[in-house]
């Protein structure tokens, strides 16, 4: 067990954590949101420092990461818990397992096992994936400090919920994230996340400024999130903080606790998509629709397909210098050799 990161004694056995924007406030004995933290006789742990419960490798495709170093394999573990309790989670067995079930399993596996996994199974990056990154903070940084010095790329898939401090803090060896930006509703944060959405704003805008690769992605719930109106605000966020933004709007399929509702209608993700164009974003793309003519990557300015590709993979590539090779156009991303 290792002690905590980013967390203070605030007297009488009590702790406050600050990873996340819960700041859960924990007396002892007694875990956080997440249920992977325990305050123990005044000291936070954190109990899946060495307990990875899935590690694969993946193309960067699936995170989903467009415009980060395209037709690449990244290194993606994950432990068990998460800071949301997401009623439509794909991942709930394992994000949700110490709440629904009281349960911490892994496997143990040090930051370096990590690195060199990766650098054997020859990935450009690693990914923090599957649950939620932020609750199990002190080994991502300890092995993405790693990873950074081995020369790999270190990344966030992640709902967004960490502290500013915990940004920060790992910010100079974090090259990439894909946020979820669930909804653009707070009612649809707190009834089926349990979370707020403002700090996942927030953190959108230091990432920019931080200036980390940055790609969102919307899962779009029917009846839940699915009104033009509120795609239209979100889009219009995005847009604003940087049009570049690449936004990928995913289907949703019946899962965990939503099981009875309908998977997305097609149509639905093509008139997101077209409502993220019409309010000035470049890169829109529809997720969950393989063969999908809009998951390739097209230049802004002149139209050119520059990547290709079908589901997860690449086919074709064509971007020449970070730019396009038709029009001349700078392509925004983290292109190899940038
Ligand atoms: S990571 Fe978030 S949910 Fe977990 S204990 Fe800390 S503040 Fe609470």
């Amino acid at each position: 067990m290792k002690e905590g990161y980013l967390y203070e004694n605030l007297g009488q056995d009590r702790v406050r954590c600050f990873l996340c924007n819960h700041r859960c406030l924990i007396k002892e004995g007694a875990r956080g949101i997440c249920g992977v933290r325990e305050n123990q006789s005044g000291k936070l742990f954190t109990l899946v420092y060495d307990k990875v419960i899935a590690a694969h490798i993946d193309p960067i495709e699936k995170k989903p990461l467009f415009h980060f170093l395209p037709g690449t394999r990244s290194y993606s573990i994950a432990t068990v818990g998460c800071n949301f309790s997401c009623l439509f989670c794909q991942n709930a067995d394992i994000s949700q397992m110490p709440s629904d079930h009281h349960r911490i399993y892994g496997e143990k596996m040090t930051p370096r096992e990590i690195v060199q996994k990766a650098v054997h199974e020859h990935a450009a990056s690693i990914s923090f994936t599957y649950t939620e990154p932020t609750i199990f903070f002190e080994l991502a940084l300890d092995t993405a400090k790693l990873a950074a010095g081995e020369g790999l790329k270190n990344i966030f898939v992640s709902n967004g919920y960490m502290s500013e401090d915990s940004l920060r803090e790992i910010h100079p060896d974090l090259h990439g994230a894909n946020i979820d930006l669930k909804a653009y509703s707070d009612r649809f944060y707190k009834e089926q996340c349990g979370a707020r959405l403002e700090p996942v704003l927030k953190n959108l805008a230091t990432l920019v400024e931080l200036g980390v690769w940055l790609e969102v992605t919307t899962l779009i719930i029917p009846g839940l999130n699915d009104s033009p109106g509120e795609l239209k605000s979100l889009a219009r966020f995005l847009a604003d903080l940087n049009p570049d933004i690449p936004w990928h709007i995913s289907r949703f399929h019946p899962t965990y606790r939503l099981s009875d509702l309908q998977a997305t209608p097609a149509e639905t993700i093509h008139r997101a998509c077209e409502l993220g164009y019409e309010a000035g974003l470049k890169y829109v793309y529809p997720g969950n629709l393989p063969g999908d003519k809009g998951e390739n990557t097209f230049c802004p300015s002149c139209g050119k397909t520059l990547i290709d590709r079908f589901g997860f993979q690449v086919q074709e590539y064509t971007i020449l210098n970070r730019r396009c090779p038709q029009c001349g156009e700078a392509i925004p991303g983290v292109w190899e050799n940038s």
